[in-house]
């Protein structure tokens, strides 16, 4: 198959579809990969070492998107790639198609057949293709909480690990997933007080094996998260509830209990934010203080990473990126129900059935 990989046009995306050894991978396989020019320049791969894994180097997105039988990307496509898109063209990518109708309308006229990859499951339970954002999410969390604490970014001066005669610092996390487990690991790794917070007691139990006395397991209750809150020097928020906006968690009465100068790293700020003072930022600008705390709020926490989110995003799609290249779409969603979860448009059709409705189209 002729697999295209387009350079990123997001303001600050500087992942990219298909990293030099998956190029490789895809060679191996009898593949021909065209990849657009400084397409992984922002994390270190030159057009040299895509040549070098086997691929062709395109000078620009049309000569990508024009030689493609499927093209492999990270973000969503803007209205100037899905302009490009053809009939039968796949596309592979993260589309988030249910808030976004301009973009669903626009994959539905291109007539291409869109896999995406935030709805693609595996056997194992949970979005695999998901996950490594989360993963990505929760262990930066407690590096940029910890940076906030720091007085110069209006943090109450506190060492997360504390030192030897003087305490740690409180680190409590709402939700104990894929992020919330991510951040903990971290968080007891820099000797902070551990203290995850959810809902699900399997999960509490399943953490309480998994770490033992390192880490506090709390059930979540108003009175419990209103406890732990206030006395928290660092809080991360970590909850989803799939399908629904984050349920707001902390108030904004318990924020202003806390000792002034604590943060909060809202990571559910995609879904809203757990956190009732939450309000999204971005890089350029990720804090701000409301009521004495420091909020990070930043929505694609991974694009900071950009380099480490792309080999993580890599390891995870590359199964089925082959396997739609040695099959064909076709036979590779017959064989595997969970890479057919993925199809969200085909044929001029919306193919998920809560994208249709989100946008009241036909399924
Ligand atoms: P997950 O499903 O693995 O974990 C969520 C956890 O929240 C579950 O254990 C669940 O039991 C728990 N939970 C639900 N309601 C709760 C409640 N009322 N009290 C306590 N716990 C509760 O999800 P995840 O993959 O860790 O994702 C968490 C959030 O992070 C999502 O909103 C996701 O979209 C977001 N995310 C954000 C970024 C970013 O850049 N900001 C990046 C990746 C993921």
């Amino acid at each position: 198959m002729l697999v295209g990989v387009p350079k990123e046009v997001k303001n600050h995306e500087y992942r990219v579809g298909l990293v030099p050894a998956s190029v490789r991978e895809l060679v191996h396989h009898g593949h021909k990969v065209t990849v657009e020019t400084k397409a992984g320049e922002g994390i270190g791969f030159s057009d040299a070492d895509y040549q070098a894994a086997g691929a062709d180097v395109a000078p620009d997105a049309d000569s990508v998107f024009a030689a493609a039988e499927m093209i492999v990307k990270v973000k969503e496509p803007q209205p100037a790639e899905y302009a490009r898109l053809r009939d039968g063209q796949l596309l592979f990518t993260y589309l988030h198609l249910a808030p976004d109708l301009a973009q669903t309308k626009g994959l539905i006229d291109s007539g291409s057949i869109a896999i995406a990859y935030e709805t693609v499951t595996s056997a194992r339970g949970g979005l695999p293709l998901l996950a490594p954002m989360s993963e990505v999410a929760g262990r930066m969390s407690i590096q940029v909480g910890a940076h906030c604490l720091e007085k110069e970014q209006g943090g109450s001066g506190m060492l997360l690990g504390g030192v030897p005669g003087v305490a740690a610092a409180k680190v409590v996390i709402i939700g104990g997933g894929v992020s919330g487990t991510n951040a903990a690991r971290m968080a007891m790794g820099m000797e902070a007080h551990v203290t995850v917070i959810d809902r699900s007691l399997e999960r509490l139990y399943e953490l309480d094996m998994q770490f033992g006395p390192m880490l506090n397991t709390i059930y979540s209750t108003v009175d419990a998260i209103e406890r732990h809150v206030e006395g928290a020097d660092l809080v991360v928020g970590a909850v989803l509830v799939p399908g629904a906006a984050a349920p707001k968690l902390v108030t904004r009465q318990m924020i202003r209990k806390m000792r002034p100068g604590s943060v909060l790293v809202d990571i559910a700020i995609d879904q809203g934010g757990c956190f009732e003072t939450s309000r999204g930022t971005t890089h350029d600008a990720p804090t701000y203080i409301e009521e004495g705390a420091v909020h990070y709020c930043v929505t694609n926490m991974p694009g900071a990473v950009a380099r480490t989110s792309t080999f993580a995003l890599n390891n995870a799609t590359m199964p089925f990126t082959l396997a739609l290249a040695n099959k064909g779409y076709r036979r590779a969603l017959a064989e595997d129900e969970h890479l057919k979860r993925g199809l969200n448009v085909a044929g001029g059709k919306v193919a998920y059935k809560a994208v249709a409705d989100a946008h009241d189209l036909p399924y």
